[in-house]
């Protein structure tokens, strides 16, 4: 049977996990979160003291790493050699090193292959920033999911502040600004609209309205019509 895909790019904090976690929920898919075996490759980098600059060495380190993902209840779990790190990915020096190692080859490489094994053999919801173009071209649904780096600014400072956590609202936009231009602009893979994906602007919509417009835009691509 071949496997319904959908895939989800856009840039950081425009609410893809959020949404893609719901709609999975709701059509009984398996939901892929990719950004997260890239930090968990970027969390193995900081912790072995390489430096994130250094190509050959990052290049390297790859062949030790082992990477997988595991499902319970539902939830994603991703594991580095053999140690859930699911909880220790999210910091902003995680975010920042990962975005400067996923511009090299080797990085990429290491997680492709995964990638699209897992969308062969299950019906996925697969985020991050090359699906539609590079990793899942043949998805039946893309989705190109954004807001203003403002809006995306201001949504992270209140999930920070939700968890009781100190920041300040100009340095995460900063941030993010940083990180979208480092992924749009790289040489292998750079962020970018798929020319068949469908552009939502979430920066007015709640989280259950572009869940449904996801739901619905696969409703058009197909998904219905499946025995
Ligand atoms: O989606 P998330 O913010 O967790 O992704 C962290 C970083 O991982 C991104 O800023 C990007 O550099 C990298 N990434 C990528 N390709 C993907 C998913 C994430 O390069 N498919």
């Amino acid at each position: 049977m071949t496997t319904y895909n959908i895939a989800i790019d856009g840039p950081a904090g425009a609410g893809k996990s959020t949404i893609a976690k719901m709609a999975a929920k709701k059509l009984g898919f398996i939901y892929v979160d990719t950004g997260a075996m890239y930090r968990a490759m970027a969390l193995y980098i900081l912790r072995q003291g390489i430096d994130r600059g250094d190509e050959e060495a990052v290049g390297r380190a790859c062949k030790d790493m082992d990477i997988s993902l595991r499902y319970e209840n539902g939830v994603q779990q991703v594991w580095l050699n053999g140690e859930d790190v699911s909880g220790l990915i999210r910091t902003e020096e995680v975010s920042q090193t990962t975005s400067a190692i996923s511009v090299y080859a080797p990085v990429r490489q290491k997680l492709l292959q995964l990638q699209q094994e897992l969308a062969r053999t299950n019906n996925v919801i697969m985020d991050g920033r090359d699906i539609g173009t590079c990793v899942l071209p043949h998805a039946q649904t893309k989705i190109y999911l954004t807001a203003s780096s403002h809006v995306r600014a201001v949504r992270r400072f209140k999930e920070l502040e939700e968890k009781g956590q100190m920041c300040n609202l100009e340095e995460i936009e900063q941030d993010i600004i940083e990180r979208d231009y480092r992924d749009m602009h790289r040489e292998i893979a750079p962020l970018k609209q798929a020319e068949d994906a469908v552009l939502i602007d979430s920066s007015h919509m709640a989280i259950d309205q572009v869940s449904d417009a996801i739901i619905k835009a696969a409703g058009e691509r197909g998904l219905e019509d499946r025995g």
